[in-house]
C-alpha cells in the first residue's frame, strides 16, 4: 500500500508557512514503513531538530482506481480516520530552498500514525465534519473538511490520473493551521467530531 498525501489544502495553513495558495493539488507520497498503528508511540527521530505535528483527515481507498471521474471518485474510498503527517520542518525548508523533493521530511519512519478506520456511513455530512487535536490535554489544532481547497473527490481524480490507486491505500487530506513542533514527552490526541480516535506518545 502507499500514502498520498496533499500539501497546502487548507488556506489557512498555507499561509502560515509563508506559502502560495495552490492553483492545483500538492502531492507528495510516504512510504508504508511511515505508519504507526493501535495507538504505539512515535519516536523523534535524531536528524531532526523540529518534527511539527500536522493533523489530517485520512481517507481509505476501497478499490483500484485509474482515471477516475470526480463525480465518481466518491466510490473509491470506504472509510475515513485521523491521522498525523509528522513532517521534519528544518529537513523540509532545507529542501525546498533548494527546489529539491521532500522525500525524507515527510516520508521517514513512523512519520504517519493512523487511527482506527470508520465506515463512512458513521457519518451524516463528510463534507462538513469537526476534526481537532490536543497536546497535553490542550487544544491545537481545529479544522472543518468543508475548508479543503480541494475534495476528496477532487483529490482522487486528480491523483489517479498519475498514479494508479489501489485498495488500502491511504490519502492524507491536508492540515489546517496551527501546526507546530512536538518534543519528547508529548501526548497528542485526535478526534473527529467529538470523538477521541488517536493518541500518540512521543518518545
Ligand atoms: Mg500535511
Amino acid at each position: 500500500m502507499k500514502i498520498i498525501g496533499v500539501g497546502r489544502n487548507y488556506v489557512e495553513h498555507a499561509k502560515e508557512l509563508g506559502n502560495e495558495v495552490p492553483e492545483e493539488p500538492l502531492i507528495f507520497l510516504k512510504p508504508d514503513t511511515s505508519l504507526i498503528r493501535n495507538n504505539q508511540p512515535f519516536y523523534y527521530p535524531d536528524f531532526s531538530k523540529d518534527v511539527h505535528f500536522e493533523c489530517e483527515i485520512i481517507y481509505r481507498i476501497s478499490r483500484e482506481g485509474k482515471y477516475v471521474k470526480e463525480e465518481f471518485a466518491h466510490k473509491y474510498y470506504d472509510a475515513i480516520g485521523i491521522g498525523i503527517d509528522f513532517t521534519a520542518r528544518d529537513i523540509q525548508q532545507k529542501a525546498k530552498e533548494k527546489g529539491l523533493p521532500w522525500t525524507l521530511a515527510k516520508g521517514f519512519n513512523g512519520s504517519a500514525p493512523v487511527s482506527e478506520f470508520v465506515d463512512k456511513s458513521h457519518f451524516t455530512d463528510l463534507k462538513n465534519l469537526d476534526f481537532s487535536l490536543k497536546i497535553n490535554g490542550e487544544p491545537r489544532q481545529n479544522g472543518n473538511t468543508s475548508l479543503m481547497i480541494f475534495t476528496i473527490d477532487h483529490l482522487i481524480s486528480f491523483v489517479s490520473r498519475y498514479i494508479t490507486l489501489r485498495k488500502g491505500d491511504i490519502i492524507f487530506s491536508g492540515t489546517p493551521k496551527g501546526v507546530g513542533p512536538v518534543k519528547i514527552g508529548d501526548k497528542l490526541e485526535a478526534f473527529i467530531e467529538n470523538e477521541k480516535l488517536l493518541d500518540v506518545e512521543v518518545k
